[in-house]
């Protein structure tokens, strides 16, 4: 710990403890919107798996890709990935060579993790690979793990788990409890690790990040350049003042932010947006993110439920929705949705899908606010199949259709809202409307370079990207004028 505290006290920072909320992370000096405040490789981490999709498991590549031939589990793009994963990897694919096939196919990305938590503190303790002041197993022991608010399901499935991690690595003194609570520690502290995009590629356990706690209205963001976890401030943080990121997708009610934060971390936040809850305002937030539409098309009025509890009455004009039309509207989309919509997704069956979210749309258009969530995220869906269908002109009307929602629900700077005006300026661009996709991909620039810096390719891209869409601006005008 005191290693720890010199460590980050080079880098501006402290760790102290608060009430009800335990460790924190303090700056020791004023941060400004887009510096680093702090950056760690994972002490373990794993790529995502699924029946479509393997990824090296040194860079996270799709391509190229040949399975070790030692274990048959774990795959590389090349020598240089496996060679750099070696170390651990040689003691994790004795391990899992030994397996036999039925029991190969149940090593799950998350039980790998754990494999490899315990390699790792292993070669450390050997002093076969070093450790330093910010990598290092006590801090992973230092995590909390919220044993006691585990219901009885998760434990059991947590020692279940804790079983197979122990039949893998056949240590006889391995401790089942220590490894069962270990799973508990990485489902509240592990991050899941994206893209620049942010697409999920893995998960991965980063100790000193996990210090840092949560707020719905955070002054910093995480995001990943590689394997490695950076946190960039998004707000002006005077010194002494507490480092936050958001743990969940803070678009949402109180109650629902509230919901996922207690289902996943198993706290209560007490943020200042979280604090309102109730209060007249947040009500009115909640009616217009999550609530149904004034039965006029042309009000704007967010709905909230009459007392006698026969329906919602509308805020602005007064005009009254019944519950069973809402309720038939509700029940039609839940039904497309969780049948036909995720089966044509699942199947990668574009046109389909396509056709299915068209009709929640319609549904929810008719039934929700037109700020709602659900609405803008079954325009998200239908943007991306568009995409998919590469049917341009369809996909940029959608984007800018869920734009002024991303404006409402996220702070200016914000990574989601940044790679939302990134996507409309490249369609805008495509279609050839160069005006217009330099003023959107100047707008993706001014939000990405505070939350994602300059120097990523994904970055230099998107910059070079804008210069060029501007001298074509420019030439285009200059024609003009001749
Ligand atoms: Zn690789
Ligand atoms: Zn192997
Ligand atoms: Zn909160
Ligand atoms: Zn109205």
């Amino acid at each position: 710990m005191e290693d720890l505290q010199s460590a980050l006290k080079d880098r501006n920072m402290t760790v102290s403890t608060i009430a009800d909320k335990g460790r924190c992370l303090l700056a020791t000096r004023d941060f400004y919107p887009g510096e680093v405040i702090i950056s760690q490789e994972p002490y373990v981490c794993v790529p995502n798996k699924s029946s479509v999709e393997t990824r090296c498991d040194g860079c996270f590549a799709t391509s190229n890709l040949k399975k070790c031939s030692g274990c048959q589990v774990v795959w590389y793009c090349g020598s240089k990935c496996q060679k750099s994963d070696w170390k651990l990897h040689r003691l994790e694919c004795e391990v899992l060579s030994k397996l036999d096939k039925d029991k190969r196919k149940s090593v799950t990305p998350s039980i790998r993790l754990m494999v490899k938590l315990y390699l790792r503190r292993k070669l450390q303790s050997e002093k076969i690979i070093p450790s330093t002041a910010i990598d290092n197993y006590n801090l992973v022991g230092a995590l909390v793990a919220h044993m006691s608010d585990i219901n009885e399901e998760q434990l059991v499935l947590y020692a279940q788990m804790a079983n197979l991690v122990k039949i893998i690595l056949q240590w006889p003194e391995i401790d089942i409890k220590e490894i069962a609570e270990n799973f508990s520690k990485f489902a509240c502290n592990a991050h899941t690790i994206c893209d620049s995009e942010l697409r999920p590629l893995g998960t991965g356990l980063y100790p000193v990040i996990s210090i840092i706690n949560h707020s719905c209205l955070p002054n910093s963001v995480l995001v990943f350049e590689g394997k490695s976890a950076i946190v960039r401030a998004v707000q002006h943080i005077p010194k002494g003042s507490e480092v936050l990121i958001s743990y969940i997708e803070t678009a949402g009610s109180t109650m629902t932010r509230q919901k996922a934060l207690k289902d996943q971390y198993l706290f209560t936040c007490t943020c200042p947006r979280c604090v309102k809850l109730g209060q007249y305002d947040d009500v009115q937030e909640s009616a217009i993110l999550e609530g149904y539409r004034c039965k006029n098309e042309k009000c704007c009025g967010f709905l909230l439920r009459k007392t006698d509890g026969k329906g919602f009455q509308c805020q602005e004009c007064g005009l009254v929705r019944d519950m069973e039309e809402i309720k038939k509207i509700a029940t039609e989309v839940k039904a497309l949705s969780e049948d036909k919509a995720s089966k044509f997704c699942s199947t990668g069956n574009c046109q389909e899908a396509l056709t299915i979210y068209k009709m929640i749309e319609k549904l929810q258009t008719e039934l929700c606010h037109p700020f709602s969530i659900s609405l803008m995220q079954t325009r998200e869906k239908l943007l991306k199949l568009l995409m998919e269908l590469e049917h341009w002109r369809e996909a940029l009307a959608y984007c800018k259709l869920t734009l002024p929602v991303y404006q409402r629900v996220y702070p200016a700077v914000h990574p989601l809202l940044g790679l939302q005006y990134y996507t409309c300026g490249k369609l805008e661009w495509y279609l050839g409307d160069t005006q217009s996709a330099v003023k959107s991909l100047t707008k993706a620039v001014d939000v990405l370079r505070i939350t994602h810096g300059t120097n990523t390719a994904f970055m230099k891209d998107l910059l070079m990207k804008l210069e060029e869409a501007r001298a074509e601006a420019s030439y285009q005008q200059s024609s003009k004028d001749e």
